[in-house]
């Protein structure tokens, strides 16, 4: 299907934000943000025993006004949230989270009142990974995984914030 099925007038009105936004959403670039021992299979994940940089996902940023993809990668604690929040916030549309490990995704064996019972809680997440500690592998094909979903249904805007109920930001209290 080429561009003129899209656009049958042949006229394309659009956003500067928009055309930046589709041209980086294949490319991820991750934040710099371990939070405990899932962190160190994400390293790996940067290394050259994997080196995700085969396909251009290793480009991780220290800053977040440089990153759209955060990948939390072990638990998140409760003094911990509102900087995830807030790192979050700080990052441009569009932009990503994946869930690494199962303490991120739910607690994991951290049911206790220090952890937070899964960063959905706080962020919005595209991807779960599953395991303790998943495989730097089990990552690689997570970042394919979202790279092919938003390729075939296009970034997620701001909007995508107001999914996370009253309920669920007061977790952030
Ligand atoms: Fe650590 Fe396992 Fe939790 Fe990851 S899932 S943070 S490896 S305990």
């Amino acid at each position: 299907m080429g561009i003129e099925d899209h656009v049958p007038s042949g006229v394309l009105l659009t956003t500067v934000e928009a055309i930046a936004g589709w041209t980086r959403k294949a490319s991820f670039w991750p934040l710099t943000m371990g939070l405990a021992c899932c962190a160190i299979e994400m390293m790996q994940y940067g290394g050259p025993r994997h080196d995700a940089g085969r396909w251009g996902q290793e480009v991780f940023r220290a800053s977040p006004r440089q990153a759209d993809l955060m990948i939390v990668s072990g638990r998140v604690s409760q003094k911990m949230a509102p900087v995830v929040r807030q790192l979050w916030d700080q990052m441009p549309n569009p932009k990503w989270c994946i869930s690494m490990g199962v303490c991120a995704s739910t607690g994991g064996m951290f049911n206790n009142y220090a952890i937070i019972q899964g960063v959905d809680h706080i962020v919005p997440v595209d991807m779960y990974v599953p395991g303790c500690p998943p495989r730097p592998d089990m990552l690689i094909d997570a970042v394919f995984k979202l790279r092919e979903k938003e390729l075939q249904w296009g970034p997620i805007g701001a909007d995508r914030d107001k999914a996370i109920s009253e309920k669920e930001a007061a977790a952030l209290e």
